[in-house]
């Protein structure tokens, strides 16, 4: 009621501070009426009356209330869809269009674009290492450097491209309309620009940078969802190739994906297919030539591709989920297989299987590791774990937590690929660890490279002093086998002297060649 004036002269402060609201020349009295919110008025509907102060009658007061509530409902109305709307639309941190509304937008310049004959360019900004700028500096900064980026790329472009925020640190651009498609490179360049210079933030100067994928309409993709698909494969291209770069979608990369997804697909039926099988490579002592060991290796009898190898389907698996049905498989297999040839009458030996990276950072592992001596009475002696140095050295606390709890189920580690990052002897020392595993390229170049064979020789010598065994891997020559044996290695595998088999290739080949593998002829 307080806001409800019979006269004009106390209403002139408030219509003051509303443009347009009063025409204060003509104005003789006025009734208004807030427009209420929870937080307070937001607004005044007034009516204004030409000719002099004047009394309303209850009634009319009464119905001129229940109109301000009406008016105020539908705007509060109004307001909340276009909050709505803004956050379906809209980042709320930039402000740029989010997913959605690009690919709406995309949509219709992919029709435009058909009808006109020109080409569109998708631009797949992500930056680089923008998650330890957040974990480092603070959520805070974090947001305000989206924002500078966000402006940033805004800035550089024309007025009718798109810049939108996919979330996280990913920024998407439509640039429409480009009649010669090597235009496409000069806007790149110019939002590559935008982090040649230093973001300032409260006076403090950040450099970030950014891996950059383009895609065009029509070549790379025909609809919003592949153009998006295509211009992120490029950006992982560039991230691949060292980051701060951009990369244009070629067909390689379309026929990898298509490829992968292929594989993907069939992957989730090969299990239960049994298409997977394991092959078995003997291990050998250097200075007897007996075999010590296996190692089960991964192979997929594809019907269509044919065998495919370990190092293509599973990073596939490792993104689709399915490495942990895989790796089980695999250990129970490996497990059960070495139990047969025990209770076959062969020597006791230990089976080593390869562990992914997913599979390590499980918590269910050790469970699962364990259930298998369970299921196929295989000792845990017989059994051994290869994990490659840069996994186990990621999160050494939690490797070294995992390392020991299966240490004490009794089964032995060895870490795998060793010398590709060479810094990392020491710290490996703080895990439990049987051995090393020589990585095979390191073990190839042995013969071209003095440097190399005097770092093998450290290898060697270091993992000794340490009470490590040491295994050379992808031994192919007698040369390299030679000069392995004569630094002191302890075991080597590779084609030099068994290449991976079917456990019945292996087993006939044993047999006809007398190994001692057999009992008695040891
Ligand atoms: P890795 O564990 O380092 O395995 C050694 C690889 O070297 C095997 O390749 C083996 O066939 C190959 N190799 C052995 N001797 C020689 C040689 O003298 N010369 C050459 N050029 N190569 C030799 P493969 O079987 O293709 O496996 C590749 C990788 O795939 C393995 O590297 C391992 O990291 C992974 N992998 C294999 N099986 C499994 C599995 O069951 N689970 C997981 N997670 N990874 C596996
Ligand atoms: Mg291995
Ligand atoms: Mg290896």
């Amino acid at each position: 009621d307080k806001l409800m004036y019979s006269d004009a002269v106390d209403f002139l402060p408030l219509a003051a501070t509303h443009e347009g609201l009063a025409d204060l020349e003509s104005l003789e009295s006025v009734v208004a009426l807030p427009i209420e919110e929870e937080d307070g008025v937001f607004g005044v509907l007034a009516f204004q009356f030409q000719s002099g102060p004047r009394q309303l009658s209850k009634a009319s007061l009464d119905a001129l209330k229940v109109i301000g509530t009406l008016v105020s409902d539908g705007v509060i109305r109004r307001r909340s869809e276009q909050e709505i709307r803004f956050l379906a639309y809209f980042d709320e941190l930039t402000k740029l269009p989010n997913r959605t509304l690009f690919e709406d937008r995309l949509s219709q310049a992919v029709q435009l674009a058909l009808r006109n004959e020109v080409f569109i360019g998708v631009i797949f900004v992500d930056l680089d290492g923008f998650k330890m700028i957040n974990d480092v500096m603070g959520h805070t900064l974090g947001d305000q450097i989206l924002k500078a980026v966000a402006q940033g790329i805004k800035g550089r472009l024309r007025k009718m491209d798109t810049v939108a925020r996919f979330g996280g640190d990913e920024f998407v651009v439509m640039a429409g309309n480009i009649a010669d498609h090597h235009d496409i490179h000069g806007i790149v360049e110019k939002i590559m620009e935008l982090f040649q210079e230093p973001f300032v933030i409260d006076e403090h100067e950040f450099f970030v940078t950014a891996s950059v994928g383009v895609a065009l309409f029509p070549m790379d993709g025909e609809n919003p969802e592949a153009l998006i698909k295509s211009a992120g494969l490029a950006m992982q291209r560039a991230k691949a190739n060292g980051k701060h770069q951009y990369a244009l979608c070629t067909v390689d990369m379309k026929e990898e994906v298509k490829r992968n997804m292929k594989i993907s697909n069939s992957l989730f039926r090969a299990l239960a297919r049994e298409e997977l099988t394991l092959h078995y490579q003997p291990q050998v002592r250097m200075d007897t030539g007996e075999i010590v060991g296996f190692e089960a290796l991964l192979r997929w009898d594809h019907p269509e591709l044919g065998t495919v190898p370990p190092g293509v389907f599973i990073p596939i698996a490792e993104k689709n989920g399915l490495i942990n049905s895989i790796g089980e498989w695999v250990l129970k297999t490996a497990a059960r297989q070495n139990k047969a040839w025990q209770d076959a009458g062969y020597k006791p030996l230990p089976v080593f299987v390869n562990l992914s990276v997913v599979q390590l950072s499980d918590p269910r592992l050790v469970d699962r590791v364990r259930n298998v001596f369970q299921e196929t009475g295989l000792s845990p002696e017989y059994l051994g774990l290869e994990i490659t140095e840069t996994i186990a050295i990621t999160d050494v606390r939690y490797t070294l937590e995992t390392f020991n709890r299966l240490k004490a189920l009794g089964v032995s580690i060895v870490i795998d690929d060793f010398g590709t990052e060479y810094s990392s002897l020491s710290r490996l020392k703080a895990l439990p660890i049987d051995g090393i595993k020589i990585d095979m390229h390191f073990v190839q170049a042995l013969q071209q490279s003095k440097k190399d064979q005097a770092i093998a020789e450290v290898i060697i010598n270091l993992a000794k002093n340490l009470g490590l065994g040491v295994l050379a891997e992808g031994v192919e020559t007698e040369a390299q086998a030679e000069f392995l044996r004569l630094k002191l290695c302890d075991c080597a595998q590779g084609h030099y002297y068994f290449r991976p088999m079917s456990p019945e290739e292996l087993e006939s080949m044993v047999e006809a060649n007398k190994l001692s593998w057999l009992v008695g002829e040891a």
